[in-house]
C-alpha cells in the first residue's frame, strides 16, 4: 500500500514559506499555505521596487560571514540550497540571472511582480492550496487555530512550517504579533530591532533641505577601525544606503551601548591626503571657503555642505583641512524607525530550535525565514537566507515524518 500523504501545513506566505511549500509540494505532500492577507509575498514585491536582489555570487567562506553569529546556521541551509541554486531556481521559472559590478545577483527582469506570478502558478500546478485572510492565533492543544472572515478555523495538520517574518512594514503582513504566541509558550525570543535601517543625525535645517535625497559618492566610511567604500543616501533625517547597512548592526549596538556612534567619513577616497593639501595650499584669492574647497580641493557642493555640517570651525591650514576632509567625523544619534527597517534582527533564538529548525518546545514545527534570529547586510543575503531555512526546514520535516511514522 503507498505511503498515506501527510498534510502540511504552511503559515506565512513570503519567500520563506512559498519556499517550503514549494519544496514540501514536490516532495508529494498535502501542503495548505496560510496567510492573514488576502495576497501572498507582499515584502517581496516591495523588495522588488529598488531591483530584486536575489542573492550574492561571491565565494561561499565568504557570503557565509555576512551573517555573524547565525554563520553556522547558514552553512547547514547553504549546504542544501546555495546562492548558484537560487540563481537556478530563478532561470527554471523563466528569469534569466545576471551579476551586477558589486557582486549581488538580478533577475535580468529586476521586477519581483512576474517572478511571483510564475511562482505561485507553479505552486497552483503543483497542488498546494492556499488559504489567505486566515490569521494564525496559534494553538488550541496541537490543532492550529485561525482567526478568518468567517470566525475561527482549527486545522489539524502532520507537520508545520511558521514563516511569519519579522517586524518591519507591518502593514505588508509581518507585523510581528506572533511573538505573543511564542512567548504564551515559552519559547525564547531575542527583541526585535531594526537592521538594514537609516540612522538618525542631528541635520541643520539648511543642510536638510538644500540636501535631502542627494546620493553621497564616492565616500569611504570608517568604523570601529575598519573603512568600507561605497555610496549613502542623505535623507530628511540622516543617512540610509548600502554602505550604511554593511556596518548596521555595529552602529546600531554602539548606539545602544553609548548612545551614539561615531563614524569618519573619507569624502575625497581617490586623493592622498599630501595631493588635497597641496591643491588646498593655492593662494585662495577672493574667494570664499565653499568656492575654495569646490575648486581646488574638488569637493562637490554637497560634500562641501557635508564637511561644514560635521564641523562648523572648519580649519584655515591646508593640511589640517585635508586631514578633516579624508576623515570627517559624524555623530549617528539613532536608529531610524523599525517600521521602515528592511529586516529586523531578533525572532526565534536559535537555542530554541533543533539543528533542522525544529522548535524543541513543539515537536513537529519548524520555523524559517526572518522570524528566526539572525541578520545580514543587503546584498542579497536575507532572502538567500530564508530559501535556504526553508530547504533546511523541510530537510528535518522528512526526518521528522518518517520517524512519527514508526
Ligand atoms: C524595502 C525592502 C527591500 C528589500 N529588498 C531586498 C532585496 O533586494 N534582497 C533581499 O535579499 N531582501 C530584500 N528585502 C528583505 C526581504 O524582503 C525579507 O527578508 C523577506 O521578505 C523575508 O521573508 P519571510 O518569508 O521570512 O517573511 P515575509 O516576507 O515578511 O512574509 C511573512 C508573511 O507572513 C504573514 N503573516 C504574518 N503574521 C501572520 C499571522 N499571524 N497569520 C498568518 N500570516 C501571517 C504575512 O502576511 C507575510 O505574508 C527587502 C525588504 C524591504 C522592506
Amino acid at each position: 500500500m503507498d505511503d498515506p500523504v501527510s498534510q502540511i501545513a504552511v503559515i506565512g506566505g513570503g519567500p520563506a514559506g512559498l519556499r517550503a511549500a514549494e519544496l514540501l509540494a514536490e516532495a508529494g505532500h498535502a501542503v495548505t499555505l496560510f496567510d492573514q492577507k488576502a495576497t501572498l509575498g507582499r515584502k517581496f514585491l516591495l523588495a522588488g521596487r529598488g531591483g530584486l536582489n536575489l542573492t550574492h555570487s561571491e565565494p561561499v567562506a565568504q557570503f557565509l560571514k555576512k551573517y555573524g553569529p547565525a554563520e553556522g546556521l547558514m552553512a547547514r541551509g547553504l549546504a542544501l540550497f546555495s546562492p548558484k541554486d537560487l540563481s537556478a531556481w530563478c532561470h527554471d521559472l523563466g528569469f534569466e540571472t545576471f551579476v551586477g559590478t558589486s557582486g549581488r545577483v538580478f533577475p535580468k527582469a529586476k521586477k519581483a511582480t512576474p517572478l511571483l506570478r510564475a511562482w505561485l502558478k507553479k505552486l497552483d500546478r503543483l497542488g498546494v492550496r492556499f488559504a489567505p485572510r486566515h490569521r494564525w492565533t496559534g494553538w488550541q492543544g496541537e490543532v492550529l487555530s485561525f482567526h478568518t472572515g468567517d470566525g475561527t478555523a482549527l486545522i489539524q495538520a502532520d507537520a508545520t512550517v511558521i514563516a511569519l517574518g519579522g517586524a518591519s512594514w507591518p502593514h505588508l503582513g509581518s507585523d510581528g504579533h506572533w511573538a505573543e504566541i511564542f512567548r504564551a509558550q515559552g519559547i525564547a525570543l531575542a527583541p526585535f530591532r531594526p537592521a538594514n535601517c537609516g540612522f538618525v543625525v542631528e541635520w541643520s535645517e539648511i543642510f536638510r533641505s538644500r540636501h535631502a535625497g542627494e546620493p553621497l559618492k564616492p565616500v569611504t566610511l570608517s568604523f570601529a577601525g575598519r573603512p568600507q567604500r561605497g555610496e549613502i543616501m542623505i535623507t530628511q533625517n540622516g543617512l540610509e544606503g548600502s554602505l550604511i547597512y554593511a556596518f548596521g548592526a555595529a552602529l546600531r549596538d554602539a548606539i545602544e551601548t553609548t548612545g551614539k556612534a561615531l563614524i569618519t567619513l573619507d569624502l575625497r577616497p581617490d586623493t592622498t591626503t599630501e595631493a588635497l593639501t597641496a591643491r588646498l595650499a593655492r593662494p585662495r584669492g577672493s574667494q570664499s571657503l565653499a568656492n575654495h574647497l569646490r575648486k581646488a580641493g574638488g569637493l562637490s557642493p554637497l560634500t562641501a555642505s557635508l564637511l561644514r555640517e560635521g564641523a562648523r570651525d572648519l580649519p584655515s591650514d591646508p593640511g589640517a583641512l585635508a586631514a578633516r576632509i579624508k576623515a570627517m567625523p559624524l555623530s549617528l544619534i539613532a536608529t531610524g524607525p523599525i517600521a521602515r527597517a528592511i529586516s529586523t534582527s531578533g525572532g526565534v533564538r536559535l537555542d530554541a530550535l533543533s539543528g533542522d529548525l525544529m522548535l524543541k518546545a513543539k515537536p513537529g514545527v519548524f520555523v524559517i525565514g526572518e522570524m528566526l534570529d539572525w541578520e545580514a547586510p543587503t546584498g542579497g543575503y536575507l532572502l538567500q537566507g530564508c530559501f535556504s531555512t526553508a530547504a533546511l526546514a523541510v530537510q528535518g520535516i522528512e526526518v521528522w515524518l518518517k520517524r512519527s511514522a514508526l
